[in-house]
């Protein structure tokens, strides 16, 4: 096991920044026929309601995690400032905390 590397990313390489874009463009439609439906129909249920507003928020955090990367600060816990695991990155590409970080903001 090497120790990540979190300011060295390499783009033509590394998968998370096409993996993070087409789930981008894949929110960004799915958010758009949300929007569409409520204008036709106000009066959406919680549930889908509820959907939505995740959409939106999981949207803001993909945003977030592109411009961490382009800012050379991806895969830095935002709390501790110490490297995120390169294991938890592949899970959760949009993470802002390191593994103990979360734990403990639970
Ligand atoms: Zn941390």
């Amino acid at each position: 096991m090497t120790m990540p590397q979190p300011t060295v990313l390499d783009t033509t390489t590394d998968l998370r920044p096409a993996t993070l874009a087409r789930l981008k463009t894949e929110l960004e439609t799915a958010l758009r026929s949300h929007e569409e439906r409520l204008v036709q129909d106000p009066e959406q249920d919680d549930i889908s309601m509820t959907v939505y507003r995740r959409s939106q928020e999981a949207h803001d955090e993909i945003v977030a995690a592109l411009s961490r990367m382009s800012e050379g600060t991806y895969g830095i816990c935002e709390t501790c400032g110490g490297a995120i695991s390169e294991d938890r990155l592949e899970v959760m590409p949009h993470t802002r905390l390191c593994m103990s970080c979360a734990h403990r903001a639970r």
